[in-house]
């Protein structure tokens, strides 16, 4: 059987399940937000990574049960952390293929209502190579759903080819600059980041450095005046009860 076989139906049978990874403020080192990760339980080749079967997913259509799913996660455990009074915002991973689809709207409309999240809790995220195929319809579409209170996140960004006056264009509310470019050990295209990250600030938009795996990295983070961090320094992705467990010794 090949993977894209194997995964149909695989969210019925429990085997898709939502990890989820910490980001923490730069400045307060406080956990403020999770991204959701799809992990596949295979019951025979163990834990899948998305890497492998989130593009056969895509090619194959089952990337809207488990999108739908996620979401669904997402949005669950963002209420239930509410009602716990840890203020912590979600991100979810959207494909481009789910963003095409006119039910997208009517989708993530419902799911705010269903868990009454208030504005700007609920982040998308879409990557940035998947973006620039479409730019003015897919911004058309991002513009419709920031304004039902949705944050917008251009995930990935450096591995792309977008321009700064394409990023100008993007409805966006956050921007998460790739691991590679916060890893570089050279500063070559430093400046440029660094002239990216000061613009999309001024307009309010949230940045976001991923791979923060070192003290060195997080310098360059905070050299790049980022407003959030992610990578294994705070934490792996992890299942949903250690998050619960972090979240109440932090606040403890
Ligand atoms: P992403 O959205 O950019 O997620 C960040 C990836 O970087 C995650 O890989 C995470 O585990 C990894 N990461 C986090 N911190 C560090 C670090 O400090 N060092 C290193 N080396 N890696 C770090 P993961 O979980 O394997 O996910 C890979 C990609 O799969 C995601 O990249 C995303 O594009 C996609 N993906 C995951 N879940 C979903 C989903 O539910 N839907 C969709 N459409 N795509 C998903
Ligand atoms: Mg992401
Ligand atoms: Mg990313
Ligand atoms: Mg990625």
């Amino acid at each position: 059987m090949s993977i894209g076989n194997e995964l149909r139906g695989a969210v019925d049978r429990g085997e898709i399940v939502a990890w989820f990874q910490p980001q923490v403020e730069v400045e307060s080192g406080r956990v403020t937000a999770v991204e959701a990760l799809a992990r596949w339980q295979h019951p025979t080749r163990g834990l899948v990574s998305p890497v492998v079967f989130i593009p056969e997913a895509e090619d194959t259509g089952t990337i809207h049960e488990i999108g739908a799913h996620m979401l669904w996660e997402g949005c669950r455990h963002a209420a239930r952390w509410r009602d716990r009074g840890f203020n912590v915002d979600v991100s979810v991973n959207v494909s481009a293929v789910q963003l095409a689809k006119p039910s997208v709207f009517a989708q993530l409309q419902d799911l705010l209502e269903t868990f009454a999240l208030p504005e700007g809790t609920l982040t998308i995220e879409i990557t940035e190579s998947q973006l620039i195929a479409d730019l003015q319809e897919v911004a058309t579409r991002l513009a419709r759903l920031k304004s039902f209170g949705l944050g917008i996140a251009l995930d990935d960004f450096g591995t792309g080819h977008s321009s700064l006056a394409q990023l100008q264009d993007l409805p966006i509310t956050e921007l998460k600059i790739d691991r590679s470019l916060i890893q570089a050990t050279t500063s070559i295209g430093g400046e440029l980041i660094a002239l990216a990250v000061a613009l999309l600030q001024e307009r309010g938009v949230r940045v976001v450095a991923e791979g923060v795996e070192t003290e060195e990295h997080l310098n360059r983070v905070r050299h790049l005046r980022c407003d959030r961090a992610q990578g294994y320094l705070f934490g792996r992705p992890m299942p949903v009860e250690e998050v619960d467990e972090l979240l109440a010794h932090a606040l403890a």
